[in-house]
């Protein structure tokens, strides 16, 4: 992406560019870095400027965007900078730090249906077909898989060392866009690159046909999202890790590496872990640090 001027530049500018490092030997993305604090300020901003180039929306329009929360979030950011009107639909049971970060921004939160996203997903999709209105529909749009392919994927390649391939990816599959959309990037470099996702083990959909109710926010909502169902060739292995391990990894990162980070992070490093366990000859793992902690302090640190 080429920056603006200084004086054009906004806060969107400075999304992107996150620092990449290792921790415990496994590449780590430092994603939760990002204004409004996740991996989702990356879609948030190219999907709207996507749909802003393509006429779907305009001066004054309404975006409507189901979320468990980072999406929403990142999506409350763009608007704000852009001046659109923004409403997140939202199941019950997310941390409410995720509902009054949106409201900062200067969004609209409507609640409906219970902790998964199924019900939001219903209202969401019905609100966007009102005139002056757009819903970006994350689950669903090949956008959102194209950006990590042209975004998120060749950055990491830019930041690795020369000569550094990496050899394995490892995402949660909240939309699947992360690890669908990466993993492509990568094996147009090496075509063995291994491509895995993590899923909570309580709500294994992908893995074993199960939902149920787990801690970790922002993957595993409930149903196999539209990107995975077209894309999921793409992965190779899934991994299930529990709600407690992901939380008791979440807690490690922040007190002996300094990273605040939330459950589903935890879950990444705990899932990277074991995939270098079952192949130890790759040495070059990648994964992500999605979202940041400070929206978890209630929950599991006050
Ligand atoms: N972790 C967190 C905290 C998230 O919010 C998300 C996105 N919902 C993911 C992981 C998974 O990303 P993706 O939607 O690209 O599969």
């Amino acid at each position: 992406m080429v920056a603006p001027p200084a004086a054009a530049r906004t806060v969107l500018d400075a999304i992107g560019e996150t620092p990449l490092l290792q921790i415990d030997g496994i590449w780590v993305k430092l994603e939760y870095l990002n204004p409004s604090g996740s991996i989702k300020a990356r879609i948030a901003k190219y999907m709207v400027e996507r749909a802003e180039a393509e006429g779907l929306l305009r001066p004054g329009d309404t975006i409507v965007e189901a979320s468990s929360g980072n999406t929403g979030n990142a999506l409350s950011m763009v608007a704000a900078v852009k001046g659109y009107r923004m409403l997140v639909v939202m199941p019950d049971g997310m941390s409410p730090e995720r509902t009054a970060i949106s409201r900062a921004f200067g969004a609209e939160v409507m609640t409906v249906g219970d902790f998964h996203v199924n019900d939001a997903l219903a209202k969401a999709r019905e609100l966007g077909e009102q005139p002056g209105w757009w819903a970006p529909q994350q689950f669903e749009s090949e956008w959102n898989v194209e950006e990590n392919r042209t975004w998120l994927g060749p950055e990491v390649l830019r930041q690795l060392p020369d000569g550094i391939v990496p050899d394995a990816v490892l995402g949660g599959i909240g939309t699947g866009g992360t690890i669908v959309g990466v993993g492509q990037c990568f094996r147009e470099l090496d075509p063995d690159c291994l491509v895995a996702a993590v899923e909570p083990d309580e709500s294994c959909t992908i893995l074993c046909g199960e939902i149920g109710r787990h801690l970790i926010e922002g993957i595993s909502d409930g149903f196999v999202p539209g990107i995975f169902a077209r894309h999921g060739h793409v992965v190779d292995e899934l991994y299930a890790v529990e709600s407690d391990e992901a939380v008791a990894e979440m807690r490690r990162l922040a007190s002996e590496h300094g990273l605040l980070v939330g459950p589903s992070s935890g879950a990444h490093l705990v899932a990277a872990r074991r995939l270098r366990e079952r192949h130890p000859e790759r040495r070059n793992i990648v994964t992500f640090l999605c979202d940041e902690g400070e929206k978890y302090l209630t929950d599991y640190f006050l």
